[in-house]
């Protein structure tokens, strides 16, 4: 089984992508989870990509393709494959087509988590974690019963990723209609597209998930 996960950033793409891990045994490649561990182990590709990201450039997607390849050679044929957050455009959707085609592969589900714009600016603007043990509060739906104190484990100290703002949010919404929707049309004709409300709780997106894979 190999998967296409798609959605803007705070779908919810990774925290379903890790409960299909647990649950079907798939491995999720993140392309940037990918890069990072190829440029640490110091592979051909990895070497190469920083280079590329020594001079400041953005990472091709010939390298991209050839991480995936790389990965998918690992991982062995009966492994299902999640791809969170790639492909992002038209091109690197081709590509991954033929990387797959390549290893006997073809593309099963493209799911796309669907948000509603102000609802997602809502939950990620607010979303904030614990520092010690990572439990999630937020700010309008989720407080800690105790004010300044985690539910859990006790800490005063909370985190939030300065990235978690409305501008940011907005931004990148608009670079996913722009550029990532698009390719919807081409996996629509192949009738393999689902498209499932992020909005939802996580709860209710994991058991639609489950039946669109059953
Ligand atoms: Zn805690």
């Amino acid at each position: 089984m190999n998967i296409i996960l798609l959605g803007p950033p705070g779908a919810g793409k990774g925290t379903q992508a890790l409960r299909l891990v647990e649950q079907y045994g798939m491995r999720q490649l993140s392309t940037g989870d990918m890069l990072r561990a190829a440029v640490k182990a110091g592979t051909p590709v990895g070497l190469e990509a920083k280079a590329v990201m020594e001079r400041g450039e953005l990472v091709s997607d010939e390298i991209v393709s050839a991480l995936i390849d790389d990965e998918l050679r690992v991982m062995g044929a009966e492994t299902g494959a999640i791809f969170d957050g790639y492909p992002r455009t038209k091109q690197q959707a081709k590509s991954l087509e033929e990387i797959l085609a390549s290893h006997g592969r073809t593309l099963d589900h493209v799911i796309e988590l669907e948000v509603n714009e102000d609802a997602l600016v809502d939950r990620i603007t607010g979303r904030f974690t614990c520092a010690s043990c990572g439990a999630n509060y937020h700010d309008r739906h989720k407080l800690p019963a105790v004010d300044g104190v985690c539910d859990k484990c006790g800490s005063t100290e909370f985190k939030r990723r300065p990235d978690d703002n409305e501008e940011t949010v907005r931004m990148r919404m608009q670079e996913y209609r722009a550029k990532t929707a698009p390719i919807l049309p081409v996996y629509d004709e192949q009738g393999i597209v689902s498209r499932v409300d992020g909005m939802a709780r996580i709860e209710d997106v994991t058991s639609s998930l489950d039946a669109i894979l059953a």
